[in-house]
Order: C-alpha cells, then structure tokens, then sequence
C-alpha cells in the first residue's frame, strides 16, 4: 500500500515557515499585504476568497478586502488593478477567477505586475519560469514540488507524466519538474494510447478534471501518484481524478484527496506574497 503524502501536515509546515518569515518583515517594519479582489458573488469564489484572508490572518499578513458588485465594468476593474500596482505597501494582488463574462480574464491578468502577480498567471512570470529566470511561479505545481521535495521523492532522471495541459496546472508543472531535472512528457486530450504512455511514469501527477478517471491500469507498479483533482459527487463527498482505491495499492506515494494538493495552493500564495514582499526590499 502507497505511503500517503501528507498536504495538509507539509502545507502547515509551510504556513509556519512564512509567518515566520512575515514575523521578521514585521520587525523591519514592513507588514505583508496581498490584495484580494472579487467581483460578484459566486458562492464556490466567495469561500476560496474567504479561505485566502484567513491564511492571510494566520501568517500575520494584511489582507486588503475588494468586493466589487457583478455589474462592476472592466475599466473599473482595471483602474482598481493599476492603482494597487502603484501602491508601495501592496505586495500580491489576486483576482478571483472566474470573472463575470463582460470582463477579459486575460486583461485583467496581464494589467497585474508582474512583481505583484503573487498566482504567478502574468505571460512575464509564465516566461521567467520557461528560461529559468526568477519569478512568481503558479500555486498548484509549486505546492506539487514542496510535496514531492518534503516526502523525500527524487525528481531528478526520473520519468514525469503529466496529464493535463491547462495553463495553471499542467504547463507550469512540466515546466517544474524539467527544472528540477525530470525527463517530462505532458499527456492531454489528443494523447493516443494514455495508459501505455502513463505506465512509463516514475512520477504521474494527473490534473484532466474528470473524477476517479486514471485507474490501476494507467499506473506502473511503484509509481508516485499525485492528484490534482478536486470533484464533489451527490452526497458532497469529495474525490480527485485519481481512483485512489484501485492505485493506491500498485504505487509507492499517493496524495489523497481532500488533503493532498489541495492544501498546498494557499499554503504557496502565502510563501509568494512573502517572496514578493522579501523581493520588494531588496529592491528598495
Ligand atoms: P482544465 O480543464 O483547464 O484542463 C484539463 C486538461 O486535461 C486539458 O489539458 C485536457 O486536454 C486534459 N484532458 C481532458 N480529458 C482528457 C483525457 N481523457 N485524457 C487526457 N487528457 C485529458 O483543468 P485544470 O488544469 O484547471 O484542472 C484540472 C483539475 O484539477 C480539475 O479537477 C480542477 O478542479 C483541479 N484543480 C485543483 C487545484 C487545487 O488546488 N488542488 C487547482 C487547480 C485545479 P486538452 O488540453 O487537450 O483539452
């Protein structure tokens, strides 16, 4: 039976770590401030928005609160984005996503800093991670190498599958783990034969979006199985992408779900807006 990984033991251990790296600020007289905006009020946006200020809370940083009504005008919103980037005590700024459909997710995006672009969406950050450089890179797969690193999982010459190609979570993770020295393939819908090509996987991390779909068969024996998806049935029961009953038995390390990668993304929004904060000082 695979060795579980803990995401919500590594996700407090990184909690821990940035508060106390918010504590130090604190005593240089610089308090952490990340800038959460909503517009409207959908009711799954409203408890992640609500989980990212009580994260903000527990670390010691200020959390800067704009509800903004549906109705809210991209010009609006863009204005609000443009002061907060020229506001020197905001660290991170964060738009909750989904936007309403009059608004241009993608404008809105890329009118963040990229210095303050604390999800790491902005095409300057996607670009420093692709050559190497240093910048915000997005929460999902950074919190993906904290679990592998933190459950003592070598990365390095090892085969990496990642199914899913999606913007937030399967190009920056590829992106990751050939930075960390992994031989990576990236599967997606187009994939011919999906299992023959996972089974070659020392690591698969799975983020397709369709419940309990990788099972024993797409997995090799001794496999690390990470997965990112996050799927609630009729009776409210949460499960991910992975059916855990059938591939825990064959792999060697599975994150769970709840309380594997979920935990770890706000957990990697806290550590980038203290990065974000640490950056700013040197700059100063
Ligand atoms: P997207 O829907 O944006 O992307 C899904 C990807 O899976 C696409 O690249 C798609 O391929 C691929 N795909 C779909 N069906 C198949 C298939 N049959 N075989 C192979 N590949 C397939 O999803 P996200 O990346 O945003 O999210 C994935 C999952 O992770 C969701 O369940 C989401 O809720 C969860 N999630 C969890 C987070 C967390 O904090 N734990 C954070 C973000 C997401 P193609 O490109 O060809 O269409």
């Amino acid at each position: 039976m695979a060795e579980i990984i803990d995401g919500k033991m590594i996700s407090s251990q990184i909690k821990e770590e940035v508060k106390q790296g918010a504590a130090r600020l604190k005593e240089a007289g610089t308090t952490v401030t990340l800038a959460v905006i909503q517009v409207g009020s959908d009711p799954a946006s409203s408890v992640y928005v609500g989980n990212k200020k009580k994260a903000c809370e527990y670390v010691g940083f200020c959390s800067l609160s704009y509800e903004l009504p549906e109705e809210t005008t991209e010009e609006k919103l863009l204005g609000l984005v443009s002061e907060l980037n020229g506001r020197a005590d905001v660290n991170g700024i964060l738009v909750q996503l989904p936007l309403p459909g009059h608004i241009s997710e993608d404008k809105v995006i890329q009118m963040i800093s990229p210095d303050k672009d604390v999800d790491g969406f902005h095409v300057n950050n996607v670009g420093r991670l692709n050559v190497g450089e240093e910048g915000f890179v997005s929460c999902t797969p950074a919190g993906i190498i904290q679990l592998l690193k933190r459950s003592g999982v070598a990365i390095e010459g090892r085969e990496c599958v990642v199914v899913g190609r999606s913007n937030i979570v399967g190009k920056p993770m590829a992106a990751l783990l050939l930075r960390e020295n992994g031989t990576v393939t990236v599967c997606h819908s187009r994939t011919k034969n999906l299992a023959e090509v996972t089974r070659r996987a020392d690591i698969l991390v799975v983020a397709i979006g369709k419940p309990k779909f990788i099972t024993a068969e797409y997995v090799k024996d001794g496999a690390v199985v990470v997965d990112v998806g996050i799927h609630r049935n009729e009776n409210g029961k949460l499960c991910g992408d992975v059916d855990f009953d059938s591939v825990a038995p064959k792999a060697s390390h599975i994150t769970p779900v709840p309380g594997g990668v979920g935990p770890m993304t706000i957990a990697m929004l806290m550590a980038n807006c203290l990065q974000s904060a640490e950056r700013a000082g040197r700059r100063a």
